[in-house]
C-alpha cells in the first residue's frame, strides 16, 4: 500500500519551492465577477461551503475565496497563464450551457475550445490539478515530483483522477432557490480520506468542487496508474450523482 507523505509547507511554494508566495483563488476571480459582479458583495449574495461550514463572501478578492499562501507569484501568474485561460473558457461555456449539458449529459470539449482542442484539454486538466494541489498542500499533504512534472508540460498524470458529474440534489436545490431570487452557488466538498489507523497516513483522498449543480469530483490515490492525457476522449460523459440524504431533505 502506498500512502501520502505528510508535509507542512512553511513559507514555500508547493510547485517550485520559492518563498515569494501568493494565494490561489479557490473560486476563480473571473468566475465570481462574471456571476456576481466585481464590487463589494451585499450580505446574503454569496454563500460557499468548505465542507464544514458556510462562508459569506465580501467580494471576489476576499480571503474566504482563496487558499492559504502556498503557491508563488510566478507559478500562480505567468507560469500558469495558459492553464488559467483554458479554465476560464471552460467556465464561461459552463455558465452559458449548463441546462443543455444537464440534458445531454455529455461535455464535448470540441464545443468549448474553438481551436487547439488537445492543447486546451491539457491546460484544462492542469488547471484542475493546480486547484487540487493547493488544496492538498493546505491539508499538509506533500505534492510529489510526478505531479509537478505533469504541470511543467508532461503528459502522464499520476494518482489524481476526475469525474464530471451532475449533482441531482444540488439541481433540486437550485429549482427551489430560483424562486427566492438566489442565483447561484460555488462550493468545495469536504476532504474525505481513507487512512491507516496505526500510522494515521492517508492512502486515498477525495473531494469535489462545484458550480451550481455541475460537480468535478476527484480521487487521489497513490496506487492509481499514470494516465496518458493525450488518450483522454474529447467527449466526457457526465455521471449522475444522487445524494439521497440531501435530496430528500429538500422535498
Ligand atoms: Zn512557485
Amino acid at each position: 500500500m502506498i500512502y501520502f507523505r505528510k508535509y507542512t509547507y512553511h513559507n514555500e511554494c508547493w510547485w517550485c519551492k520559492s518563498d515569494d508566495l501568493s494565494r490561489e483563488h479557490k473560486y476563480k476571480k473571473s468566475e465570481l465577477v462574471r456571476e456576481y459582479g466585481g464590487c463589494r458583495y451585499k450580505k446574503n449574495v454569496i454563500i460557499a461551503g468548505n465542507g464544514k461550514k458556510d462562508m459569506w463572501f465580501k467580494g471576489p478578492n476576499c480571503l474566504e475565496a482563496k487558499f492559504k499562501p502556498n503557491l508563488c507569484k510566478k507559478c500562480n501568474n505567468s507560469d500558469s497563464r495558459d492553464i488559467d485561460i483554458a479554465y476560464d473558457v471552460f467556465q464561461k461555456y459552463l455558465k452559458s450551457n449548463i441546462a443543455e449539458l444537464t440534458n445531454n449529459r455529455c461535455l464535448d470539449l470540441n464545443n468549448i475550445f474553438a481551436a487547439d482542442v488537445n492543447k486546451n484539454k491539457m491546460n484544462l486538466i492542469r488547471y484542475l490539478i493546480k486547484h487540487v494541489c493547493c488544496r492538498l498542500a493546505e491539508a499538509n499533504i506533500y505534492i510529489e515530483d510526478e505531479v509537478v512534472s505533469f504541470l511543467n508540460g508532461g503528459y502522464l498524470l499520476p494518482y489524481i483522477t476526475f469525474r464530471f458529474e451532475i449533482a441531482i440534489d444540488a439541481y433540486r436545490m437550485h429549482q427551489k432557490i430560483s424562486s427566492l431570487n438566489e442565483k447561484s452557488h460555488f462550493s468545495l466538498g469536504g476532504m474525505q480520506c481513507i487512512s491507516n489507523k496505526t500510522s494515521n497516513r492517508a492512502r486515498n483522498i477525495n473531494s469535489y468542487f462545484q458550480y451550481r449543480w455541475f460537480r468535478i469530483s476527484y480521487l487521489c490515490d497513490m496506487s492509481i496508474k499514470p494516465l496518458d492525457i493525450m488518450n483522454l476522449n474529447d467527449k466526457i460523459p457526465l455521471i449522475l450523482n444522487f445524494n439521497a440524504n440531501s435530496y430528500f431533505s429538500l422535498m
